[in-house]
């Protein structure tokens, strides 16, 4: 990879990292990357340290060829498709630890998974020197941890988080969900409208958090057969717990079907309205 790189002196690189299995969620970020560099990288790397015991490393969808010819049609340069032994040929001690927003979200129930996103990302970007790196707002907790890697480890690359795309229906598009059935497929659209709900409750100037969150829940349990992991209303980026609404917000949810956990999320201004792009 930095051999093919180093062809391109000077130019701007625009950076998408993924575990691949491509949509349209990944490809959107291709297409803005395309747009803004000279040289677009995507990486696809399924990684071992980001998945806990649990999880569903192993079962992961994965189609590489049909991956290389999509991300190469949508305009992607160089595809870097490490092995797990070329990212980690000896024994990994040494990671970088994120220790805030661990208690909330999806930091609560997958322990050490944003340590290894954020290691993984400080390899790549070592790796691939972007210029630019884009990121979908769909993972916000990861975006938000995206952030503070970048700008505490002083990386010199610009952050672009890209909205959430969306079925017709509104579920989020995403590698996992292929794991749905048929019929939790249909049952996950009423997880969309409960973030619609919450979000008209945000527009009507309700400002109590719990109180929003409760609404949520009960719209969760008596629409849908999903599992409820969470549904937290928190500030963002910083991911702080609060009692009220008086800046931006996030308003998250992940649920469990029988093989798939799904997460969503909205991030709203004090008066209800969506922010879906953010630049730093
Ligand atoms: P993943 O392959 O799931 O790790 O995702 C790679 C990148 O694509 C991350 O920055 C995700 O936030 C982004 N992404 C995944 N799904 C979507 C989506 N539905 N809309 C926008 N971005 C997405």
């Amino acid at each position: 990879m930095k051999k093919e790189l180093a062809q391109y002196r000077n130019a701007s690189v625009g950076f998408v990292p993924t575990m691949g299995y491509l949509h349209e969620g990944h490809l959107s970020l291709v297409r803005r990357a395309r747009e803004e560099n000279d040289i677009v990288v995507m990486s696809i790397f399924v990684n071992p340290l980001q998945f806990g015991p649990n999880e569903d490393f192993e079962r992961y969808p994965r189609d590489e060829e049909r991956d290389a010819k999509l991300a190469k049609e949508t305009g992607v340069d160089l595809l870097f498709v490490p092995t797990v032994d070329t990212m980690y040929p000896e024994e990994v001690n040494i990671q970088v630890k994120v220790s805030k927003g661990t208690d909330v979200l999806c930091g609560r129930s997958r322990p050490g998974h944003f340590d290894g996103v954020a290691t993984v990302l400080a390899k790549f970007f070592h790796i691939v020197e972007p210029t630019k790196t884009y990121f979908g707002l769909k993972d916000a907790q990861q975006f938000s941890v995206v952030h503070s890697l970048i700008s505490q480890l002083n990386f010199p690359i610009q952050l672009v988080g890209l909205p959430t795309v969306r079925e017709e229906d509104g579920l989020a598009k995403s590698s996992r969900n292929v794991y749905l059935s048929l019929e939790e497929r249909e049952d996950a659209t009423a997880l969309y409208k409960s973030l619609q709900l919450g979000k008209q409750l945000v527009e009507q100037g309700i400002k109590n958090v719990a109180n929003i969150e409760e609404k949520v829940v009960k719209f969760i349990h008596s629409n849908t057969k999903a599992k409820i992991d969470y549904v937290e209303l928190l500030s963002y980026p910083a991911l702080n717990k609060i009692e009220t609404i008086d800046d931006q917000i996030i308003l998250a949810i992940a649920v469990h079907y029988e093989k798939a956990r799904l997460i969503y999320n909205i991030i709203l201004s004090p008066d209800g309205k969506q922010t879906d792009t953010i630049i730093k």
